[in-house]
């Protein structure tokens, strides 16, 4: 069993379609949103966790991307602005998957995306407002 945690961009005119649930299901996919905005004049956007077999899985993203769904993996859209970041390690204890968390000799904090889930709990306690959203 694998999973896949992207952020998908559904063009205007995908916004009405049931390309999800027809993709859960031709798939045979687990699925959790963490996060949805969805305005009928506008883009859609989507913070999906997918959990299926390996090829389903890729098969999944691939089909996404072939009816128009731009899908990108979801790191790409929190950031921390290095220059604001002054390494206080304020964010450390409230990320959830220690996506920011210090290096103990060194004790310069890290911000690795890959393991960030843009649940935003961050941005709030951040004192440099150094992590910041790109939806
Ligand atoms: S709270 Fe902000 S300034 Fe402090 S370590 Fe985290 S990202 Fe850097
Ligand atoms: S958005 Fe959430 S998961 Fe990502 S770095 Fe901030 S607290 Fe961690």
């Amino acid at each position: 069993m694998a999973t896949r945690r992207v952020v998908l961009r559904f063009p205007q005119q995908l916004i009405d379609e049931p390309i999800i649930s027809t993709t859960i299901k031709t798939y045979d996919l687990d699925f959790n949103i963490l996060r949805a905005e969805i305005t009928p004049a506008s883009e859609g956007l989507m913070v999906i966790e997918f959990s299926g077999q390996d090829k389903p899985l890729n098969d999944a993203i691939r089909h996404l991307k072939k009816t128009g769904v731009k899908v990108e993996p979801i790191g790409l859209d929190v950031v921390r602005n290095e220059g604001r970041c002054t390494e206080c390690g304020a964010c450390i204890t409230i990320c959830p998957t220690a996506a920011l968390y210090i290096d103990l000799e060194s004790r310069h904090v890290y911000f690795d995306s890959e393991k960030c889930i843009a649940c935003e709990l961050c941005v709030p306690v951040c004192p440099s407002r150094a992590m910041e959203l790109t939806f």
